[in-house]
């Protein structure tokens, strides 16, 4: 047995000492972050993959805003795959290969392939892929009959506008604009659709001029994956609809299952990032990245949810944990993702001063518009439901996805959990919660004088503080309104 003798510290046990600044305005301040070394965020922030955070929606939001969103792995390997797919068609600069229907396909065929697919438009072309035209929501909505043919619907080839496969954006714009029309197809010269330009990617290309995008302005994804050996099927899933990065995800990530998955990963996917965790200690860091990983996930037991702490009696608390592992991670050029235990902007700015690149957050983003899962009300007032992955009804619905069948009451018992489910209070968009807590962000900065943050870590100094400071520091001795 062996006893540390420094006390482990969290985010409400410090506070940061202001500085001298030279910083007079929140624009000078540039945000962004390595998530791994092939990926930079335009923000440091990552949505977390759980069921009541991060699925296509939120990942999408969370790619406009400058992050990334993780999609979680509770879910069948095909519904998690094509999430993947769903965010990496959300935008682009061509849309590579559009979604097609044949000319005899119904209209009622067409409105369903596009609502799966959250899409407009489809190109209509024959068996060799010719283009024959294009079929929008339009000329769907209020179609009388929607057991009618796609060809007695669409705009047939002989009205549409097209330009060459190479065609730059700049004249596709023009044209887009010059005819008024929504969607450029491109054509090669025996007239085969090779891509398709739309207005709408156009003006999602100026609205996020910040969004985390790959080479081909798609927007870029993570997906978690498990250590079990059916995760591969999982992993190959994900990299096959082109996720830009994998997250092996479990909640005690220094297992040596752990390290031959990410093994295994990095031999079968040289060039996609792998993200591993999590772990809170140097040892943790160090032989995730020998495995291969590309960033590590720090945290044990710190998340909102999450009872681990009390169940098993194991974690590091918080802000020592990710200071001890950001200093291996420098060592060793590994980012350091701070997950969980993340309340407010003044923790984010914690975190990242203590080292981290990012942060992950969890029940912070489970509350807003995009996280998964309905809106409920108690009382006149708007919650959204957030559970731990390791939750009683989380391990329910992993089982039933396992067994493909329902749990009866004796497995229920078997469960030991590890995370609660709870409610948040709703809090809007996703745009509002990030506006507020990269605000404070950024104020947080402007104190010691970092313009970015690297300079943060560089210039951060660190104060314990007592309980008492601890009470100084909330609203005190008032009746909040
Ligand atoms: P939050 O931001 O809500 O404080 O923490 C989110 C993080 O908590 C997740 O990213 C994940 O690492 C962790 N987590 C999620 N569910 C559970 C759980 O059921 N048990 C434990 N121990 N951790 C969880």
């Amino acid at each position: 047995m062996k006893l540390r003798p420094d006390l482990g510290l969290t985010f409400d046990d410090v506070l940061l000492i202001p500085k001298r600044s030279a910083v007079v305005s929140r624009k000078q301040i540039d945000l962004s972050a390595w998530l791994t070394p092939q990926i930079q965020l335009a923000i440091p922030i990552v949505s977390a993959n759980m069921d009541t955070v991060t699925e296509s929606e939120m990942a999408i939001a969370m790619a406009r805003a400058g992050g990334i969103g993780i999609l979680h792995r509770f879910m069948t390997v095909q519904r998690q795959a094509e999430m993947v797919q769903r965010v990496k068609r959300a935008e682009s600069f061509v849309v590579e290969n559009p979604l097609t229907i044949p000319p005899t396909a119904t209209l009622e065929e067409a409105r369903r392939r596009m609502l799966q697919a959250d899409i407009g438009g489809l190109v209509v072309t024959d068996a060799e892929g010719t283009l024959l035209g294009i079929i929008t929501t339009r000329d769907i909505l209020l179609a009388p009959d929607l057991s009618a043919k796609v060809q007695d619907a669409m705009t047939p080839r002989e009205r549409l506008v097209v330009a060459a496969a190479d065609e730059p954006l700049t004249l596709a714009r023009q044209k887009l604009y010059q005819h008024r029309i929504e969607k450029l197809p491109l054509v090669d010269a025996n007239d085969r659709v090779v891509g398709l330009v739309t207005a709408q990617d156009i003006i999602k290309i100026q609205e996020h001029p910040q969004a985390t995008k790959d080479s081909k302005g798609r927007l870029r994804v993570g997906a978690a994956v498990g250590a079990n050996p059916s995760d591969l099927e999982r992993a190959r899933a994900c990299v096959a609809a082109e996720a830009d990065v994998l997250v092996v995800d479990v909640a005690h990530g220094h297992l040596e299952i752990v390290i031959r998955m990410v093994q295994q990963l990095k031999r079968e996917f040289p060039s996609v990032p792998i993200i591993a965790g999590n772990v809170a200690t140097p040892e943790g860091v160090s032989d995730l990245h020998q495995a291969g990983a590309d960033a590590v996930k720090v945290g044990v037991g710190s998340g909102s949810i999450c009872i681990t702490r009390i169940v098993t009696g194991f974690g590091v608390p918080q802000l020592t944990a990710i200071a001890d592992c950001a200093e291996a991670g420098r060592r060793l050029g590994v980012p350091i993702i701070a997950d969980g235990g993340i309340r407010n902007s003044g923790d984010i700015t914690k975190a990242l001063a203590a080292g981290a690149s990012t942060v992950m957050l969890g029940s912070l983003l489970s509350g807003t518009k995009e996280s998964p899962g309905p809106t409920i009300f108690r009382n006149g007032q708007a919650y959204k439901v957030v559970r731990g992955m390791a939750s009683l009804t989380a391990n329910i619905t992993r089982r039933k996805l396992d067994h493909q069948n329902d749990v009866d009451w004796e497995e229920w018992s078997d469960i030991v959990p590890e995370g609660v489910e709870a409610v948040v209070p709703y809090r809007g968009s996703l745009n509002e919660v990030l506006h507020q807590l990269l605000g404070g962000l950024r104020s947080g900065m402007s104190y010691c004088g970092a313009t970015n943050l690297t300079e943060l870590v560089e210039k951060a100094e660190f104060i314990r503080i007592t309980h008492s400071s601890q009470v100084e520091s909330g609203v005190h001795d008032v009746t909040v309104l």
